[in-house]
């Protein structure tokens, strides 16, 4: 048992570094779901489905719902999350617009982002009808031949929290939540800043489908520096846009990728080296609702932020 002050420090300081490992994790498996951690699909299934359940992480929804993100990048009709509110918002364009809003609107989604993004699809694609939850096998996100492999990434989530509830009964609530609970808090807040932050800078655009194209959505991400998180994280920070590129290179081959696509893509490759916090803070104030470019007298086509 540690002194009462050195545990005062030591155990934030061991959620902060296990919650990184575990995004380091959390991207293992998200590149499972691209077939790109192996050559044999059932290999990455399987690890993918075990690493991903073991944090919490629906393994088969997300890796459908993130297929159709792959698919729609920037798109505002039909990306999959992170789609920027619209002025009409008045919540967000007007209400929400202050200091005060941006940090309730921080706080709100480091620390609850994760869980309902997953659960209520909370910062996803509006859906006409249907239950859109990654957990719910009749979701509008996922097609028939899906469905069976949602209720089995519900069983593999299920399985974790039962686990976790009886280590609760063996060895305490308290040290359930040190050991676990607050790291995967941790890996849940960093999850949110690196896709958020991947996808929303001020200077990016998002298009409506008169406008929008594969390749413009997947140049419209932006590459970030995590100083000396990059390594937990894979350095995924730093090679998002040749992610979206090319998805099945493995996290060990992506910066070498980057090096060698940087110069073809130019002015395009977007990378912002600004400190996350303070970029983070920047983003969630400036970049709240996109409008569209006035064309021949009609608002279409290209949306961008604005204040
Ligand atoms: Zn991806």
């Amino acid at each position: 048992m540690l002194p009462k002050p050195l545990a005062y420090v030591a155990w934030p300081i061991y959620w902060f570094f296990q919650g990184a490992y575990l995004m380091g994790l959390w991207v293992i498996g998200h590149e499972c779901g691209h077939h790109g951690f192996s050559e044999y699909p059932w290999l990455n299934d399987t690890i993918g489905f075990i690493v991903h359940s073991l944090i919490l992480t629906p393994y088969f929804g997300f890796k459908y719902s993130h297929r159709t993100h792959h698919a729609n990048t920037n798109s505002i009709e039909y990306d999959e999350v992170w789609i920027p509110k619209r002025k009409a918002d008045k919540l967000y364009s007007e209400i929400l617009n202050n200091p005060t809003g941006a940090f309730i609107v921080f706080v709100f989604k480091i620390v609850l982002g994760f869980p309902l993004y997953f659960v209520f699809n909370l910062y996803g694609r509006k859906y006409e009808k249907g239950i859109t939850s990654h957990f719910y096998p009749y979701s509008p996100i996922f097609n028939d031949s899906e469905r069976f492999q949602i209720f089995l990434t519900d069983l593999g989530v299920f399985a974790t929290c039962y686990a976790v509830y009886r280590a609760a009964v063996i060895m305490g609530t308290q040290w359930v939540i040190n050991i676990y609970g607050m790291p995967i808090l941790f890996m849940s807040g960093f999850f949110i800043l690196l896709t958020y932050l991947h996808h929303t800078h001020p200077s990016i655009p998002h298009y409506d489908s008169t406008e929008w194209d594969w390749l413009r959505g997947a140049l419209a991400t932006v590459d970030r520096n995590f100083g000396f998180l990059n390594h937990a994280f894979h350095d995924v920070t730093r090679t998002h846009t040749v992610h979206h590129l090319f998805p099945t290179i493995p996290h060990y081959h992506t910066f070498e990728a980057r090096e060698a696509v940087k110069p073809i893509l130019g002015d395009y490759y977007k990378y912002d080296d600004t400190p996350i916090l303070e970029a983070v803070w920047r983003e969630t104030k400036d970049c709240i609702f996109i409008e569209p470019d006035e064309v021949n007298g009609q608002k279409k086509g290209i949306y961008w932020f604005y204040k």
